[in-house]
């Protein structure tokens, strides 16, 4: 009986969960807080990602650890990984906590990025802006997700404002500042990298953000094979730089049909969670495929599928149920402001058919505005 342990007990551990489970695996889920949702479905340890106690029961109850939470300390991970396999390596998810480091390696594998500097000063941020110019965005180096510790410049005078609202943590998690990029669209691949180095992909996934948070996801993307084999590049270089193991996903902007890449998540993805229903193989069950060493899965899809999030609050079910192709997961969350605690999938064979699907399933829920960005690229 293999054990997968996983840091973080959220909506994604509970995905891989759930998907391990045909696999014939026991899980055991670390987590700072006693009702994180993924303990519905496995056994869960309440401590500190630094608490060594907590983190010393974890190792001995299991056979190789993984990740839900990408911010879990680096030190932390490499304790465990002094003691058990851990995927993917402490080292990869170090750059991804960073957002000049991630950057900065970007760069060095000539993956191409947004103008960035770090900031460490008030007179640093002076220095960046003069070399960045606006529009432009300053960010916390670590720590930041779904759009928080960030606030966007328009125009030099907002330089004041910047630094009052984010300063503060130029000593604790760092500042960065990146150009803006006004671009046409936003972009992910979603891949897995096996231990023995096998390599694959799913179809690049279009992204769309309300509010720094992701929205709605479409795959395949409505872009040419040519950027797609681009996209596709830039990950497979950036995983064999980190010699990572999992799936992970690369957020690109896409602009003048270039390619920018904004960051790395060492994990599964939201924009991947499509593939549950929408291919072969989804991303969870071929992340635990990597992190044990099995042969990967087939990341083919059939058709097109749009995953919609659902922040809050859950809408009513019945009307994707309705949907043949239509998905439901309910993550087990008690709503509050902000919170991922759901999504829905909607898969079809035809672009013309999503897009009525979408249509319909938006009128019913009065989500018109969240599908009608995914309805207009499908036209
Ligand atoms: P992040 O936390 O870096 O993924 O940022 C969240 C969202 O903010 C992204 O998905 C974009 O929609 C937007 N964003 C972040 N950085 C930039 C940038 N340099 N230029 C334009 N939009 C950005």
């Amino acid at each position: 009986m293999t054990t997968v342990g996983i840091l973080g007990g959220g909506q994604l551990a509970r995905m891989l969960a759930l998907s391990g489970a045909p696999l014939g695996l026991r899980f055991l889920v670390l987590d700072t807080v006693g009702d994180a949702c993924a303990g519905q479905f496995a056994p869960l340890i309440v401590g500190d990602w630094r608490d060594e106690r907590a983190l010393a029961e974890f190792a001995a109850k299991v056979d190789v650890a993984t990740f839900d939470f990408e911010n879990v300390p680096a030190e932390s991970a490499q304790w465990l990984a002094e003691r058990i396999p851990v995927f993917p390596n402490p080292r990869a998810l170090a750059v991804a906590q960073d957002r000049l480091a991630e950057k900065t390696l970007f760069r060095e594998l000539g993956i191409p990025v947004p103008e960035f500097a770090a900031v460490d000063s008030r007179a640093g941020l002076d220095a960046a802006l003069a070399r960045i110019g606006t529009p432009c965005i300053l960010k916390t180096r670590r720590l930041g997700y779904d759009g928080k510790g960030q606030f966007r410049l328009r125009t030099l005078a907002d330089a004041d404002a910047a630094w009052a609202a984010l300063g503060a943590q130029a000593d604790t998690v760092g500042l960065i500042l990146e150009g803006f990029v006004p671009f046409e669209r936003e972009l992910s691949v979603v891949a897995v990298r096996g231990r023995d180095g096998e390599f694959r992909t799913w179809p690049l996934t279009e992204n769309w953000h309300v509010d720094g948070v992701l929205s709605a996801s479409l795959a395949p993307a409505r872009v040419d094979a040519a950027l797609a084999q681009r996209a596709y590049a830039h990950a497979r270089r950036l995983a064999e730089a980190l010699d990572y193991v999992g799936v992970f996903a690369l957020e690109l902007f896409c602009k003048d049909g270039e390619l920018l890449a904004n960051e790395l998540a060492p994990r599964v993805h939201n924009s991947g969670h499509w593939t549950i229903e929408g291919s072969e193989t989804s991303q969870f069950q071929n992340h635990l495929r990597a992190v044990l060493g099995l042969p990967l899965g087939d990341t083919r899809m059939v058709g097109l599928a749009c995953m919609l999030n659902w922040i809050g609050a859950l809408p009513e079910a019945a009307p994707v149920l309705r949907e043949p192709g239509g998905h439901w997961h309910d993550y087990g969350k008690s709503p509050r402001a902000g919170r991922k605690v759901g999504h829905a999938t909607l898969r079809a064979d035809s672009a013309q058919e999503l897009a009525a699907v979408l249509q319909r399933v938006g009128a019913a829920l009065g989500r018109e505005a969240q599908v009608a960005p995914v309805v207009a690229a499908l036209r």
